[in-house]
């Protein structure tokens, strides 16, 4: 077990590193970040910031020498990064669950391994691919670049085999995956904490709405029925048994209007729709990371609230200047959370708000006053 006054690291200083540097630091440990960007979200909150590249062998090796476990925010660290440091220290999630989690092929092959359904999709490494899948797959499909597409980067809608030859010339000509276009009901994501010993606690199912790929919303509990929640529950656990997983894993689903659950994708880390976990959980995603990263057992999930998340992007500052947050102030049972971040760009996730409310349709409502105040439209 490590105990606070330890020191904890993390790779990567974006808001995710932020909110466990802030969960990290208020349970008493130390923490060093490592990120390039002398202005990250997370370097400025940690005990000390190291600015150097996720490769620079003197940094990782000070690392190594004074950390006792190192996490990671993002999965796309390079794989020699977190082996290097695994010879040295322990690191959570291991770069075994996290090299399945980078690469959409290896990821959605290992789920299908386990007996879990995904959207149809076929493995695309060259051009010649495309000629038996797109005869295979109904059109549209999507074709996604295996690695580095997050936020709906890195994804082209193809209609027809012409199409798809020239987006994945588009796409760099990198690895891919084409995916049937899943008719949606809905979408929705689970976000468990499991310790080395295999103690998993999972928070309630949340209900999440994208905006040209990026998430918008989440809304828990998800007005899904309690048969599907708890498919989606079984189904993320099994995936983290079946990798011995230790720290806390996402996984994204998609509810078809077939009623089938598919799995869209897992993250090997605290994820931005379970940022609600933050205002209506008894502990928070952040907190379950600390605990499973010191071998701690996870804490208790239990929602004390109907909640809705709602991210705040770039696009909401109106010539730099940002939004008028006083009127968010006027809701007692709104919390604001800023990522510290200097450039407001469209797209870039600045911050979220989370709403409770003794009913979900409450919380939806003061969510979207909210957010038309902010943002100046009128609802
Ligand atoms: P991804 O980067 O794969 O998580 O995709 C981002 C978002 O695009 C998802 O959350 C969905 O809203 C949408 N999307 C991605 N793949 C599909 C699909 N096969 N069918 C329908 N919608 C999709």
């Amino acid at each position: 077990m490590i105990l606070p006054d330890s020191i904890l690291g993390v790779l990567g200083g974006g808001q995710l590193g932020r909110m466990f540097t802030v969960a990290a630091r208020s349970m008493g440990y130390r923490v060093w970040v490592l990120d390039p960007d002398p202005h990250s979200p997370a370097g400025g909150l940690a005990d000390r910031h190291l600015r150097a590249e996720y490769r620079d062998e003197a940094a990782l090796t000070d690392m190594g020498e004074h950390c006792a476990a190192i996490t990671t925010e993002f999965e796309n660290v390079p794989a020699e990064t977190l082996q290097f440091l695994e010879s040295r220290v322990a690191v959570r999630p291991s770069s075994r669950a996290v090299a399945i989690a980078r690469d959409r092929i290896l990821e959605k092959t290992f789920i299908r391994q386990q007996g879990l359904a995904t959207a149809p999709f076929f493995a695309i490494q060259k051009e010649d691919d495309l000629v038996d899948a797109c005869q295979q797959l109904r059109m549209p499909a999507l074709l996604k670049t295996a690695q580095l597409g997050y936020d709906g980067k890195g994804q082209l809608t193809v209609s027809t085999p012409e199409e798809a030859r020239q987006g994945f010339q588009q796409l760099g000509a990198n690895p891919c995956v084409l995916e049937e276009r899943v008719q949606l009901e809905l979408e929705l994501s689970v976000i468990l904490a499991r310790s080395g010993t295999g103690e998993t606690a999972v928070f309630p199912v949340g209900e999440n709405s994208h905006v040209n790929g990026i998430l918008d919303t989440t809304c828990v509990p998800a007005r899904v029925s309690d048969e599907i929640t708890g498919q989606a529950e079984q189904m993320a656990r099994k995936l983290a048994d079946t990798m011995h997983y230790c720290g806390v894993l996402a996984v994204e689903f998609f509810f078809a209007r077939s009623g089938e659950l598919l799995i869209n994708e897992m993250a090997p880390r605290p994820h931005n729709s379970g940022h609600y976990t933050l205002d209506a959980c008894l502990n928070s995603q952040f907190e379950q990371q600390v605990r499973t990263l010191c071998g701690l057992p996870p804490g208790s999930t239990d929602l004390l609230s109907p909640v809705v998340m709602v991210n705040i992007l770039g696009d909401w500052w109106r010539g730099g200047i940002p939004p008028p947050w006083e009127h968010l102030f006027d809701h007692p049972q709104t919390k604001l959370h800023l990522y510290g971040k200097q450039q407001a760009r469209a797209g870039r996730k600045m911050g979220h708000y989370n709403c409770l409310a003794t009913e979900l349709d409450e919380a939806i409502h003061t969510a979207e006053q909210v957010r038309a105040a902010l943002t100046m439209m009128s609802t």
